[in-house]
């Protein structure tokens, strides 16, 4: 297969990462068969010093035309919160992501073999293993509702943040979750806040309609409070987690903690039509930019997802991951996973050693 993928490398580590991940679609594409068109497309801090705007005109138009995308990182402190929104790195970010239509977030947090010693948890709870999904709904609900900020008489200032969800929004991500469960453990928790919020009672019916098109998955509902204290007590109980959009970008970061390094963790946002993007979950790291210190692992583990979620090639993927788990159980770390006394290697070697084992 021929595939054409949208290079967004971006600020910071950036370059640096999404060079070492193309490098690995090569070495999977001398194994699998496959060839690679890139396209380099210019979003973020980048944009903003080349062309004035972090979202240059055309930007949604490039990545469509592309089977998948790939993004590094964006932003920095060149420009922070003192630049107009337009030329502010996250307002490209929340840009792509619903220009494309993107409104499922799926965050795996793995915790990989030869890295349980990272896991802060107690060792009997990290020895049964973390494998679970978040679903996140990513572009409805309080972080997209209308907002209000208005004087009262006798109170001084007041704000409201209006959270709303449709029947449609909450079944299309559903659907997401329980197909994704059907390829993996065969479990859904649902996360709401049904006892307390009418988004989220409407959120359970949805859910429990979808559960009977699904008697192959076990279904349960879980709420966020719970769902927060489930997740440090005993996370290897969940498969594929699905919840709303302020609910998943908090739980979603607890997750990842708990398996250990921002360094070694994907992420896949995918909408019904538009190609799918795929990103660490990692910032651009200023503070380690262009040292050869940053890990490239993150982004190589966002390929694998690439070849899972949008070219459903499993095989390409497990290479990917195994070549990964290879070298991590080999005892290679970039500076960020290095035990003490282990002489940590560059982001170049660490992908060239994954690339060797691919
Ligand atoms: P960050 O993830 O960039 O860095 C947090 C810490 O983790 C830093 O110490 C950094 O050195 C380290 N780190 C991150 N990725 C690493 C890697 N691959 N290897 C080794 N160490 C790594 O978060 P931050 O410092 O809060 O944000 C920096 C910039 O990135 C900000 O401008 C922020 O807005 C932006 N950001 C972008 C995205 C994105 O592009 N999706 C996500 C988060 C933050």
């Amino acid at each position: 297969m021929n595939y054409k993928i949208a290079l967004i490398k971006g600020d910071g580590i950036g370059p640096e990462v999404v060079n070492e991940a193309v490098g690995v679609l090569e070495a999977v594409g001398e194994k699998f068969g496959h060839t690679f068109e890139f396209v380099d497309v210019l979003l973020g801090g980048c944009a903003t010093d080349a062309v004035g705007k972090s979202y240059p005109d055309g930007t949604a138009e490039k990545c469509r035309a592309c089977d998948a995308v790939l993004l590094g990182a964006v932003g920095g402190p060149k420009w922070g919160s003192d630049k107009p929104p337009e030329q502010r790195p996250e307002t490209a970010l929340l840009a792509i992501r619903k220009d494309l239509g993107l409104y499922a977030n799926l965050r795996p947090a793995t915790l990989r073999p030869a890295m349980a010693d990272a896991c802060p948890l107690k060792k009997e709870t990290a020895e049964k293993g973390i494998d679970l999904m978040m679903v996140r709904e990513l572009t409805g609900g309080i972080y997209f509702g209308k907002r209000d900020r208005y004087q009262t008489e006798d109170r001084g200032l007041e704000c409201t943040d209006l959270m709303a969800y449709s029947e449609q929004e909450i079944e299309r991500i559903g659907r997401r979750a329980f197909e994704l469960a059907r390829l993996r453990r065969k479990k859904v928790s649902s996360v709401d806040k049904a006892n307390v919020l009418e988004t989220s009672r409407l959120w359970r019916s949805v859910m429990h309609r979808l559960a009977e098109e699904y008697p192959d998955v076990q279904y349960e509902d879980v709420l966020v409070d719970n769902c927060a204290m489930q997740l440090v007590r005993d996370p290897g109980q969940f498969d594929v987690v699905v919840t709303e959009n302020m609910f998943g970008d908090i739980l979603s970061d607890e997750a990842s903690m708990v398996t250990g390094s921002i360094g070694l963790l994907p992420s896949a946002s995918i909408g019904d039509t538009a190609p799918g993007l795929y990103e660490p979950i990692h910032g651009s790291a200023p503070d380690i930019a262009g040292q050869d210190k940053a890990n490239p692992i993150a982004t190589i583990l966002s390929v694998a997802m690439m070849f899972r979620y949008s070219f459903q090639r499993a095989a390409e993927a497990d290479a990917i991951e195994a070549a990964v788990d290879a070298v991590l159980a080999e005892g290679w770390r970039t500076p960020d996973i290095a035990e003490p006394g282990v002489t940590p290697i560059g982001t170049k070697e660490m992908g060239r050693l994954i690339r060797a084992h691919i």
